[in-house]
């Protein structure tokens, strides 16, 4: 087989398998969002259905072989080319989806489904000691894949690379203790400080239809297209991208308070606008995906955040929201209003952490699956090792686990490795951001006059249409000419606080 054919060939499968995958997505969607209660069990046939026929298509020999085809022929070169970057992705994908037994991926599918639903009555009832057992198989099903899928350093880094490839969690260590180190001070100085953000205007009475309106408005507004995306309502909000021209994202709407939907709009529609600028042309190979989850969250973390949150953003948008809610905000002033939206509370719960706080929740979950998958620590200590850690993070013990160790989702379906991903994109945010400030001079101004088509061209072009052609570590450096660090978010987070906070650092 000569290699122009065997690497259409492998090409044409890539995309016939994403085609495939896009279908399950697409239900996937539908499952969150519209299926009737009663076509769960039927939608459940047909996901795993889909499941196993790209499982197939990910490990058959056949791929195999065209990639022997392909290697060390020319369009492995130059590394960051269509070309080699499609077949560099596909070469670790197919050895991790081989090297892992069909009987493992089994009881994987099995043992998380299961371990879900006893985590959420789990979770209900504050009883860890119920979940213990399904934590521990899964525990040890995610060891017995890193041994399978191999590791350089640490089983951890196995589990690492389904989610962030090409980090290691020796680099993610070190960059997460410079973090806590320089987050310690800024919050203790904050919590310190006695100025207190008045919260409850956020509580107050947002009509959901209003709410609707002012979202939908400031996604389109910051560049997500409605004609090649929708959004809509679902209880655990994602962003889903189906394909080229199709990318779906969904929110819930609380009629008594403003942030979540809100800010999970701006949250999902970064995540959205990076879907919707991948290059439609190389679906389903790596030039076309997304290069990492940690550049995932960066998009919609800078939109989130690093704008959403910012005084020049409200600028433009406060008015409009005085419109809309007149009887929450009339008598609210601007300032007022980003000191609510930029409040800064130790508490229990990641998901409701503000910039300040955030990270310190990942740190903790970081360091603790580590050790659960190194053995270090048994799942029986989970409680305790939470509760001493959080103590040292935030000064507090959570009352019940409920409000600590079994919060998160992602344990009982079998994410370990996944939480790091969360403060990488963060990193990554503050960093893209610094760079675009530099590139384009006056975005601010951008801002405050409602247009954001710059920083979105500016986004498109460096980090949407690169798509995975480099690891996400090599884009960083390419798009900002330096590695991941923490002085961008450091810089970002210090500017905002002391002024708001009245603090020095
Ligand atoms: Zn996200």
């Amino acid at each position: 087989m000569n290699a122009e054919q065997a690497y259409a060939e492998l090409v044409q499968h890539c995309k016939e398998t994403a085609t495939l995958r896009s279908c399950a997505d697409l239900l996937g969607w539908d499952e969150r969002t519209y299926l009737p209660p009663q076509g769960a069990s039927h939608r459940g046939e047909q996901l795993a259905l889909l499941a196993r026929l790209v499982h197939e298509r990910l490990t058959t020999p056949r791929l195999g072989e065209l990639l022997t085809a392909v290697e060390g022929s020319a369009f492995t070169h130059p590394a960051e080319s269509v070309s080699a970057a499609t077949i560099r992705e596909v070469r670790r994908t197919y050895d991790r989806a081989v090297k892992i037994p069909a009987s493992l991926v089994q009881e994987l599918a099995r043992v998380t489904t299961q371990a879900q639903q006893v985590w959420q009555q789990a979770r209900k009832n504050n009883d860890f000691a119920s979940f213990r057992p399904w934590l521990e198989k899964v525990v040890a099903l995610k060891q017995q894949e890193a041994q399978a899928v191999g590791f350089a350093t640490v089983p951890y880094d196995a589990l690492l690379d389904e989610y962030e490839p090409g980090a290691t969690t020796g680099e993610i260590t070190r960059l997460f203790a410079t973090l806590r180190r320089e987050l310690t001070p800024l919050l203790q100085a904050i919590l310190a400080s006695g100025r207190q953000a008045r919260a409850e205007i956020l509580a107050r009475e947002y009509p959901v239809d209003r709410q609707q309106t002012f979202g939908q408005g400031a996604a389109a507004a910051i560049g997500f297209r409605f004609d090649a995306g929708r959004l809509d309502v679902t209880t655990h909000p994602f962003c889903s991208g189906i394909g080229p021209g199709d990318c779906r994202i969904t929110t819930r709407y609380n009629p008594h308070h403003l942030n979540e939907a809100f800010f999970g709009i701006l949250h999902e529609a970064g995540h959205g606008l990076y879907e919707q600028g991948l290059d439609p042309e190389h679906f389903g190979c790596a030039p076309g995906t997304a290069a990492s989850l940690g550049i995932h969250e960066s998009q919609s973390r800078l939109w989130e955040n690093q704008v959403g949150r910012s005084r020049p953003f409200w600028e433009h948008f406060y008015p409009r929201a005085q419109e809309l809610f007149p009887q929450a905000l009339a008598d609210v002033s601007l300032a007022v209003f980003l000191f609510a939206i930029n409040e800064v509370k130790a508490s229990f719960i990641r998901v409701e952490a503000d910039e300040a706080t955030y990270n310190l929740h990942i740190i903790l979950r970081f360091e603790l699956e580590q050790a659960l998958i190194s053995g270090d620590l048994k799942v029986s200590e989970v409680p305790g090792a939470w509760n001493e850690k959080f103590r040292q993070s935030f000064d507090l013990t959570p009352p019940t686990d409920t409000l600590g160790c079994l919060q998160d989702i992602h344990w009982s379906g079998g994410g370990i490795g996944y939480f790091p991903t969360y403060t990488l994109g963060n990193l990554y945010a503050a960093q893209f951001m610094a760079q675009a400030r530099q590139d384009l001079p006056g975005l601010d101004d951008d801002f405050r006059g409602g247009s954001f088509t710059r920083l979105t061209g500016w986004l498109r072009e460096k980090i949407h249409r690169e798509g995975h052609r480099r690891s996400a570590g090599a884009l960083c450096e390419r798009v900002t000419g330096r590695p991941l660090q923490t002085a961008p978010l450091m810089a970002y987070l210090k500017q905002k606080y002391e002024s708001l906070y009245e603090v020095t650092v």
